[in-house]
């Protein structure tokens, strides 16, 4: 296109690329959700459906954004990494954090009767987006395992707090009272004695959160040329329910950070 005297207005933008070698962590989170899951009264503590429809988006954005190399969520956020060598929109945060976030959110919104079965939508939904560089493998690991601790802390939280309420007989003022300043080991205790819930047979995925990886698996193709029905093996992003600060995890899937 021919240059315009107007041109010279393009040298406003600033340079927002991010540090080149560095992990890139693009983290969303729903804007407003406590209200949200009230208007569209998500079961407490955890509504499955919303759940999955998370996991849902994150894949979307994993199988457009090839680079992405594993997400982590919990409640109404999820964590996007991108490796050290990404250079997707020449690592521009404005780009990546926007590009992400808009993927996600168009996502729920067109996923959202698939997984909300008979809930109309009161008002469109969005979210919040920011970026993070991380230069080291450990910076890494530590801040997944940061938002994996969050997400124990307050699961176990609400899943007391809910039990006294829905269970328990008592007033959502009460059940808060009745937790305050109360330590992991009463939480477990009122679960266990009050209600018979052995807070570690809880469901995974309501206590480690959900990661995303690219997992092989088989998966069946017609040929164009032949017309014939074969299989081959794609990386698909997969879902896991895991403890993923133990190294354990990082042993399992070693090609997340080789050496
Ligand atoms: P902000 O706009 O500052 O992020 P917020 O209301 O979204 O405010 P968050 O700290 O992000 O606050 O918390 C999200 C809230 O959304 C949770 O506290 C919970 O009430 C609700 N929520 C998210 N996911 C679920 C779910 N799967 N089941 C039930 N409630 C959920
Ligand atoms: P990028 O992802 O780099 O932005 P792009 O394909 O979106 O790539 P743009 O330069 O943003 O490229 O151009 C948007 C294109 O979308 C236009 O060139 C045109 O083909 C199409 N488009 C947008 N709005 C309309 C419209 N109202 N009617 C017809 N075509 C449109
Ligand atoms: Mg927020
Ligand atoms: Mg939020
Ligand atoms: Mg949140
Ligand atoms: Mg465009």
């Amino acid at each position: 296109m021919a240059n315009s005297k107007y041109e010279y207005v393009r040298h406003f933008e600033t340079d927002d690329s991010l540090l080149p070698n560095t992990w890139i962590i693009i983290r969303i989170d729903g804007k407003g959700f406590h209200k949200f899951s009230q208007s569209h009264k998500f079961n407490k503590p955890n509504d499955r459906r919303a759940i999955d429809l998370m996991n849902h988006c994150a894949k979307a954005v994993m199988k457009e954004l090839h680079d992405i190399m594993l997400a982590y969520g919990q409640s109404d956020e999820f964590s996007f990494v991108f490796p050290k060598w990404s250079n997707l929109y020449s690592r521009r945060a404005s780009k990546l954090v926007s590009t992400v976030v808009s993927i996600f959110t168009a996502n729920y919104v067109l996923a959202w009767p698939q997984f909300f079965e008979n809930v109309c939508l009161a008002y469109a939904p969005s979210f919040d987006s920011r970026a993070v560089c991380y230069p080291s493998d450990q910076n890494l690991r530590d801040y997944l395992a940061w938002r994996q601790a969050d997400c124990h802390i307050n699961n176990l939280y609400n899943t007391t707090f809910w039990s006294l309420v829905l269970n328990g007989g008592k007033s959502e003022q009460e059940a808060e009272k009745a937790l305050c300043g109360s330590f992991s080991k009463d939480k477990h205790e009122i679960l266990f004695s009050d209600f018979q819930i052995n807070y570690n047979n809880v469901e995974a995925i309501y206590r480690k959160g959900s990661t995303v990886i690219r997992l092989p698996q088989e998966v069946t193709y017609v040929s164009a040329k032949t017309k014939e029905l074969g299989t081959r093996i794609k990386k698909i992003p997969t879902a896991v329910f895991e403890d993923i600060i133990s190294p354990e995890f990082w042993d399992k899937y070693q090609l997340l950070l080789p050496d």
